[in-house]
């Protein structure tokens, strides 16, 4: 099977994060027909091996994501989705047929040493992300991971760019709770009241207070669910947080709690504020962009990039061991990803395909 057709048939039967059921029987199918070995991971991904001379110990992993999203297709093409309301929108049906193409050229000419690991990553899309998921069950337990490896598509790049970007790259994303509670009542009646509302506004335009350079911090949604003449019990607000440095984030994790109290001492609420941990930002190794910056201005073209506010649970890697991740050009008509008319040029998969291998034999 070429990798175009393993792309399409992806494309055609995407689904949700963790639910990559079908997805992870159509990859061990064709992995086997190959003749790479396989076995399941987290559930719904699936970890190919591949062995080839000297230290088998010594391994690289490449990874790619398996997910789709809940979005209607619109895209008229003719292999377009099957599955009501789900959408391969954000390139992962791409990033699998690259893996796919890599670990089937990999395998046929089998001119390389240590282990290659193809790891299909499952539930990218959605905390926890499946990538703490892999990495819970230690598949690379025994092994000394020298590199992991892993792409996204990008239309802002034209297919045969490669993006790359050194140090950190993606943000790490935290997601944010505020439960501001107290004596609602009757907004005339101030002293017999405390201001959930006004505690709440406060809680926003002091967070906010504290975005800086390195700091994103958006509230997005706000329910106080009083009236003209009410003050609600609760009001209810939630955003997102995001950071590069894992120390920063957590001393902000620490500074929105000490807003939020500091408020309820103004105001006599109580605030419960539940912050959800999850991805850690995406850290590109040095020695690692640097291969990658120099094969793609060697045989495609290389473009520097700089660090970007999205999340990737790619981050749980670059935690772990040292990694790289890279930008696939897909071409502007593609569109944007994340949108029901995402159509990326599937040019890029040879490219992709050519530029993994070739990066994982080098290294
Ligand atoms: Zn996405
Ligand atoms: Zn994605």
């Amino acid at each position: 099977m070429s990798p175009i057709e393993f792309r399409r048939e992806l494309h055609r039967h995407p689904e949700l994060s963790f639910a990559e059921y079908r997805t992870a029987e159509f990859i061990e199918a064709a992995l086997a027909a190959e003749g790479i070995a396989c076995r399941r991971v987290a559930d719904t991904g699936v970890l190919a091996t591949l062995e080839g001379r000297g230290n088998l110990k010594r391994a690289i992993v490449l990874r790619a994501d398996i997910d789709a999203l809940p979005i209607a297709e619109a895209t008229g093409l003719e292999y377009a989705s099957e599955n009501e309301g789900v959408m391969h929108a954000c390139g992962h049906d791409m990033h699998a047929a690259v893996l796919f193409g890599a670990l089937q050229r990999l395998a046929r000419e089998r001119d390389f040493e240590g282990t290659i690991f193809g790891l299909f990553q499952p539930g990218e899309e959605c905390t926890p992300g499946g990538a703490s998921k892999v990495l819970a069950e230690e598949p690379f337990k025994g092994y000394d991971v020298v590199a992991v490896i892993g792409n996204h598509t990008d239309s802002t790049l034209e297919v045969g760019q490669i993006g790359v970007c050194e140090g950190p790259f993606m943000a790490s994303n935290d997601e944010l709770r505020f439960y501001v509670r107290g004596r609602g009542g009757h907004g005339a009646m101030r002293d017999k009241i405390d201001d959930t509302v006004a505690a709440a506004a406060n809680i926003v335009t002091r967070v906010n207070c504290l975005n800086d350079i390195d700091l994103v911090l958006s509230i997005g949604k706000v329910q106080a669910d009083g009236a003209t003449n009410i003050i609600p019990d609760t009001v209810y607000m939630e955003g997102t947080m995001r950071t590069f440095d894992q120390r920063l984030r957590e001393s902000i994790w620490a500074e929105v709690e000490a807003v939020a109290a500091d408020v309820d001492r103004h105001f006599g609420t109580t605030t419960e504020v539940v912050i959800g941990h999850g991805y850690p930002s995406v850290i590109n190794d040095g020695v690692l962009a640097d291969a990658v910056r120099s094969l793609a201005a060697e045989r495609y073209e290389a473009v520097e990039l700089s660090r970007r506010y999205t999340a990737e649970d790619f981050g749980f890697y670059t935690v772990k061991y040292p990694s790289v991740f890279y930008r696939l050009g897909v071409g502007a008509a593609a569109g944007r990803s994340h949108t029901s008319t995402f159509a990326p040029n599937e040019d890029a998969i040879e490219v992709g395909v050519d530029f993994m291998a070739t990066l994982a034999v080098r290294l």
